[in-house]
């Protein structure tokens, strides 16, 4: 009997950026100069952020994504490594800053600003450059932060090598047909579903059995064996929703690498994000395994 393998191989293809967020008292108005109450830099990025959810789940992480040749890239990447997240294959783009968000938090709401920076250098070249180890991955997980070009190539590697492919559609786009066929997973939040789907009934008949839609509070809703499955939200006292989709993301990824059902890296995801939610920040709240199994008791 071959048992699954307990510390799965995820990689990780996604942005890396800097968070620089200042909280305020109220909006600035177009032209006006205010004082915030706040300021604070966090490491971010939807690859970086989910990379350490797979982590902290026990997973071995390897990350591909880019980064600057300045002194906020070289923090990003010890961050990283701190996380025990195999940071080797992450490039140090020449003439390129690392990414940054300007996050601007009034009230508890976010507004959000991204200068893509160096993950947006990254190339299809780079990634033909790393199939070799693409294609000894148990499974991938990429968002949106990075070239669309790239993406597709990442898709592409994994299907001839049949390594299956999370994709969480983050910041929304449209996908192509192509694309949809190529992964294995997709995992949009309600805003991201809408905008992939609209209402396109044939891209929906064909493609809502790949469909992993987060609905905040609310759950999630997941299709098998052709019926809607909805699962729903934990409740929890919820300090900051910011990193929940990551965090959900990230340990779905190992646990369906683990070899979960469909149904229980669900479960299990959602207990994680349910975590995440009770602590500020994207990353601080992301729980280890053995988090993840208490709350399952
Ligand atoms: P974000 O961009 O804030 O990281 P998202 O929009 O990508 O998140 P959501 O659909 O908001 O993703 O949330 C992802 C998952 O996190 C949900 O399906 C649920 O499991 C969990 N979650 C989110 N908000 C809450 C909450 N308030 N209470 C409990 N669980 C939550």
């Amino acid at each position: 009997m071959k048992l699954a393998r307990t510390k799965p191989n995820v990689i990780i293809v996604g942005s890396i950026n800097m968070d620089f967020v200042v909280t305020a008292e109220k909006w600035p108005s177009p032209g006006e100069t205010m004082v915030a109450r706040k300021f604070d830099i966090f490491p971010g990025g939807k690859g970086a952020n989910q990379a350490v959810a797979s982590a902290r789940a026990c997973a071995n992480v390897t990350f591909i994504g880019a980064v600057g040749s300045d002194n906020l890239g070289r923090e990003a990447i010890k961050h990283l490594k701190s996380q025990e997240i195999n940071t080797e294959n992450i490039l140090v783009k020449d003439n390129a800053t690392t990414g940054k968000a300007i996050v601007t938090v009034v009230n508890g709401e976010n507004s959000i600003l991204i200068n893509e920076g160096a993950n947006g250098r990254l190339t299809v070249k780079d990634i033909v450059g790393l199939s070799h180890l693409i294609a000894e991955a148990d499974i991938v997980l990429m968002q949106n932060e990075i070239p669309n070009l790239v993406q597709e190539q990442v898709v592409d590697i994994c299907q001839l090598h049949c390594i299956p492919v999370v994709y969480n559609p983050a910041p929304a786009r449209k996908l192509t047909r192509h694309f949809l066929e190529n992964i294995t997973y997709l995992t949009p939040n309600e805003h991201e579903y809408k905008t992939i789907f609209s209402t396109d009934e044939p891209l929906i008949r064909d493609f809502h059995s790949k469909v992993i839609q987060t609905k905040g509070a609310n759950g999630i809703e997941y299709w098998q064996n052709h019926s809607l499955q909805k699962m729903a939200g934990i409740k929890v006292d919820t300090v900051d929703t910011t990193g929940a989709g990551d965090t959900f993301n990230g340990v779905l990824t190992v646990e369906l690498a683990r070899g979960a059902t469909i149904h229980d890296a669900i479960e299990t995801a959602n207990i994680a994000a349910s975590i995440s939610v009770q602590k500020n920040g994207a990353q601080q709240g992301m729980p280890t395994q053995s988090e993840i199994s208490k709350a399952r008791k």
